[in-house]
């Protein structure tokens, strides 16, 4: 049986992104951050991924300065980095998701 689960999250980084006027400051983003999975489910667990890892791979983010971790920190290369993530704690999977709105009108979705 496949399922897909979703959860989101809401966490707050510091990030400066030099020559691009509205981020060219360091500045705070409170990022809404939607990961959705679609895999099997595992049989041992009766669960397409634990909920648990998921959120190891969100907060080891939360409250960073995102330019110590990528060399340009852009939401696209965050939701990059949170995919790959959660591909790294999945056996097997179909399609794995991450959406992430910076604001109220932006967002950027990511599909592995
Ligand atoms: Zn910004």
């Amino acid at each position: 049986m496949r399922a897909e689960i979703e959860k989101s999250y809401r966490i707050a980084c510091l990030h400066e992104i030099p020559h691009y006027p509205p981020c060219s400051k360091e500045h705070t983003h409170e990022y809404e951050i939607t990961v959705n999975v679609h895999a099997w489910v595992i049989e041992e667990t009766g669960m397409v991924m634990d909920y648990n890892k998921m959120d190891e791979v969100i907060n080891k983010y939360a409250n960073k300065n995102l330019n110590d971790i990528f060399s340009i920190p852009s939401v696209e290369n965050f939701a990059l980095a949170i995919a790959d993530g959660i591909i790294a704690k999945l056996k097997h999977y179909s399609r794995v998701s991450v959406t992430i709105c910076e604001s109220e009108n932006t967002k950027v979705t990511i599909v592995r």
